[in-house]
């Protein structure tokens, strides 16, 4: 199939993304409409909330699908619902070896380095780092910070230490790509989420200053919080905590923006592994006090909601759900194993597969909806099936069949999940 992409060159202007952005991962590149249907009702109720289309390296390879067919699904939805403001194709964590077959169809680049934290920098690299910004040893000032810090020489030798390398990697990744597309032509996005420890306020804005050094325009940074970020289910971790660590990197962005001559509209990006919901009230407070932006991925939510969309159908629809999560719990081991530190499974509170083949559909559904209140919801259940979609990729045109055949329960599920669960305690309050 020949695909043709229309991108808005922007010669004289960086291409900036906007204030609230959220990241609506589309793994069968079908729900492109129902997600954008979330954004209108958004605007409507008086909030621009701009669509990016994630997908990552992983999820193609699992899926296998083709970056081109993310920018053809968003572009049909875009021109069918007469979306007029912006929307991105973002290549979700890509490295310097997969990023090539990327180039044409997105917009949007999620540099991920975090393979390269710890990695050891050129000496001299280093030392000359430390010279150049020598002010971050001290008392640093950081205004409407919760907890001020004071980083000492080896401080900063230490957290250069162990960062700079990662951002030099973004550096070159980054320059890899505006010397194919062009500078100005793309958003850039760098995370370092993937990885083991989170990084402190200091560390962001040392990793800050170095992405700044490197003359990377960066509009996002992804960093890695505390708490547990799994996939699918809700925050596992210190609420209060995660409230005071969001509002000092909040700060430290401010401030390195001013300081360090980072894009104006440089943002944090959470990616949030889908349905954070109880940290969803403090970071809509922190930006109502604050006025940042913010972008937020999700993507397996939606893949979710087409599941919840099939069962919610009855017959065909239901038994293909029912064959999904018999697969899926057959193997478990191969579909856990490339998510094992974002997802908790426990094993015991799984549903046997004989279970679930005599479940109605509201059984299937409300097992699976993330519905926290709901008694008969179920985290494991919800888990296996988040990371389940290669079932789905290996049934090939019967699923994606279904998909069309089932489309208004889908839709409807869709739409409601991302604006009623996601856009609006995000962004509008409830
Ligand atoms: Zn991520």
């Amino acid at each position: 199939m020949l695909e043709r992409y229309r991108f808005i060159k922007t010669m004289s202007k960086p291409l900036t993304l906007g204030k609230y952005s959220f990241g609506v991962g589309d793994r069968f590149a079908h729900q492109a409409k129902p997600q954008l249907q979330a954004c209108l009702q958004a605007a409507a109720a008086g909030i621009d909330v701009i669509p990016v289309w994630n997908k990552s390296y992983r999820e193609h390879a699992i899926v296998g699908s083709k970056p081109g067919s993310v920018r053809v699904a968003a572009e049909a939805a875009v021109s069918e619902l007469q979306w007029t403001r912006p929307f991105h194709v973002d290549a979700d964590h890509i490295r310097i070896d997969t990023v090539d077959s990327f180039i044409e169809a997105s917009d949007f680049y999620t540099l991920d380095v975090a393979d390269a934290i710890g990695r050891p920098a050129d000496a001299r690299d280093l030392q000359a780092f430390v010279d150049r910004y020598a002010e971050l040893i001290a008392r640093v000032n950081v205004p409407g910070i919760v907890e001020p810090f004071a980083t000492t020489q080896s401080d900063i030798e230490r957290i250069a230490g162990k960062y700079l390398s990662a951002v030099q990697e973004a550096g070159r990744l980054y320059r890899h790509i505006a010397s194919l597309k062009g500078e100005d032509s793309f958003i850039t996005e760098v995370s370092m989420d993937e990885t083991d420890s989170p990084q402190t306020p200091a560390e962001l804005l040392v990793i800050l200053v170095a992405i700044s050094d490197e003359g990377i325009p960066a509009q996002t940074i992804a960093p890695k919080f505390t708490g547990r970020f799994n996939k699918g289910v809700d925050y596992v971790g210190d609420i209060k905590q995660f409230e005071k660590e969001f509002n000092d990197d909040l700060a430290v962005i401010a401030y390195a923006i001013a300081k360090y001559d980072l894009p104006a509209n440089l943002k944090l990006s959470i990616h949030s592994g889908s349905d954070k919901f109880s940290i969803y009230e403090p970071i809509r407070k922190a930006l109502a006090r604050t006025g940042a932006g913010i972008h937020v991925k999700t993507a397996g939510t939606n893949w979710l909601e087409e599941l919840i969309g099939l069962a919610e159908s009855g017959g065909p629809g239901l038994a293909m759900a029912k064959e999904i999560y018999g697969k899926a719990y057959d193997n478990i081991d191969d579909l856990c194993a490339p998510y094992a530190t974002v997802i908790d499974i426990d094993r015991a509170g799984l549903p046997s597969k004989e279970e679930v083949q005599q479940w109605t559909a509201a059984q299937f559904t409300n097992a699976l909806r993330h519905n926290p209140g709901c008694e008969a919801y179920n985290p494991n259940l919800r888990q296996l099936l988040h990371v389940g979609y290669k079932v789905a990729a290996k049934l090939g045109e019967r699923y994606v069949n279904m998909l069309d055949a089932c489309e208004p329960a889908i839709a409807k599920n869709v739409t409601e999940n991302l604006y009623e669960r996601h856009l609006q305690p995000l962004f509008i309050g409830r």
